[in-house]
């Protein structure tokens, strides 16, 4: 019978929940677009979005668009048409930023990992010290890849192209990541880098960002177009140039909320040290499945398993119907398996509004619907509860 009742419960690598506070936010009436409030809103909101990526040099834009139309923005705005591209890809998502550059008119060459791993720094400093013309622009990567869920090392990329001593420009999506897991736009030495509004942020699909570090505003190509010109939109002369239109009235009063959340009351660092915790939940879950013999992790290093989202290889079982037995009968949606990983795996996203009850919840709903579809399995929640556990106070203050 299905017991699917009430609110369902969204464990997909984005959109993710969004809070009830950010959807109460935008319950208000339409805005003066021109004047006001809104400006000042906004103009906190490029103040925090600055300090969620740590950067003091980095001018943050915002779209109205989901992540793909951030990624259009990014390669309008740097390249020309016939200049190279070097994308790093660990599992779909590098790729696809790569293949929307070469629409544009980009040279792209790919290096790709077997997609149960991070992308190799040597094998970008290799690459880089054999290309003496100096010919590839910029390098294109993600940080985390939401079909593999592979964690890539950026601050070892930015090492790797330091020490062959190439000019190339390091471009960073962090749609799935941003605000969840550590990541230093400064420190790290990232030129370019893209995020959205859905995943950890918490807000409604609909906004992009790019974040234009110094020497990427400096390198600015000719493919761009004047909608996604992010000069005009970081140097406006009229408020309204910001947005090349019409500002996204809605979506701001709800980054804003959510920004307020994330930043103000929780804190960014408690924010990854929140994602860590119930991340490694879901992996010692994972692992007593794991002991079943028909799942495992698809990304084979621990260190390379990304704190936001699970990718979870299924040999013994049939992911796809399982998937849809726990949305139909259970009101727990799981992520598909992308690309690559069609019809073989299933991923759990952890990422943005989550808290102990909501995850192990999932897992608990997830491990219902394995056993359900015939999977040979361990259960893995007494693991998830004791890690969760092994994260509360000792002396229960
Ligand atoms: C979700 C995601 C995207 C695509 O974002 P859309 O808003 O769906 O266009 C791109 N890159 C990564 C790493 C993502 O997780």
């Amino acid at each position: 019978m299905s017991l699917r009742f009430g609110r369902e419960f969204v464990a997909i690598p984005g959109p993710s929940v969004i809070p009830d506070r950010v959807l109460a936010a935008m319950h208000r009436p339409a805005p003066n677009i021109y004047e006001g409030e809104i400006i000042a809103l906004t103009e906190s909101v490029l103040a925090d979005l600055a300090e969620l990526a740590r950067t003091r040099q980095a001018r943050p834009v915002i779209y109205v668009a989901n992540g793909h139309g951030a990624w259009e923005a990014a390669i309008a705005n740097l390249f020309s048409r016939g200049e190279r591209a070097l994308v790093l890809d660990a599992g779909r998502f590098a790729a696809g930023w790569g293949e929307m550059a070469a629409r544009m008119g980009v040279e792209v060459e790919l290096i790709a990992t077997d997609g149960r791993r991070a992308v190799d720094p040597q094998a970008l400093e290799d690459r880089l010290r054999a290309d003496k013309e100096r010919r590839i622009k910029a390098v294109l990567t993600v940080q985390v890849d939401t079909a593999s869920s592979a964690l890539n090392d950026v601050a070892a990329l930015r090492a790797a192209i330091d020490a062959a001593g190439h000019p190339a420009l390091l471009c960073v999506d962090c749609i799935a990541c941003l605000g969840s897991i550590p990541f230093e736009m400064d420190a790290w030495g990232v030129d370019v880098m893209v995020g959205a509004g859905q995943k950890g942020l918490m807000t409604p699909p609909g906004l992009g960002f790019v974040w234009v570090g110094p020497r990427a505003w400096a390198a600015q190509g000719d493919l761009v177009t004047q909608y996604w010109d992010w000069r005009a939109r970081a140097e406006p002369e009229l408020f309204y140039q910001r947005f090349c239109g019409t500002c996204p009235t809605h979506h701001l009063f709800a980054l804003r909320e959510a920004l307020t959340m994330l930043l103000r009351e929780e804190g960014l660092e408690a924010a990854w040290r929140r994602h860590r915790a119930l991340a490694e939940a879901v992996r010692a879950c994972v692992a007593g499945w794991a002991e079943g013999g028909a799942l495992e992790f698809n990304v084979l290093a621990p260190e390379q398993r990304s704190d936001v989202v699970t990718t979870i290889l299924a040999r013994g079982v049939d992911a796809e119907a399982m998937r849809l037995r726990a949305h139909r009968e259970l009101g727990l949606v799981l992520g598909v398996g992308l690309g690559p990983f069609a019809g073989q795996a299933f991923r759990i996203g952890h990422m943005g509004h989550l808290n102990p009850p909501m995850i192990l919840g999932a897992l608990g709903a997830a491990e219902a619907a394995l056993i359900a579809q015939g999977a040979p399995l361990r259960s893995g929640l007494a693991a998830a509860a004791e890690t969760i556990a092994r994260h509360m106070d000792k002396d229960g203050r």
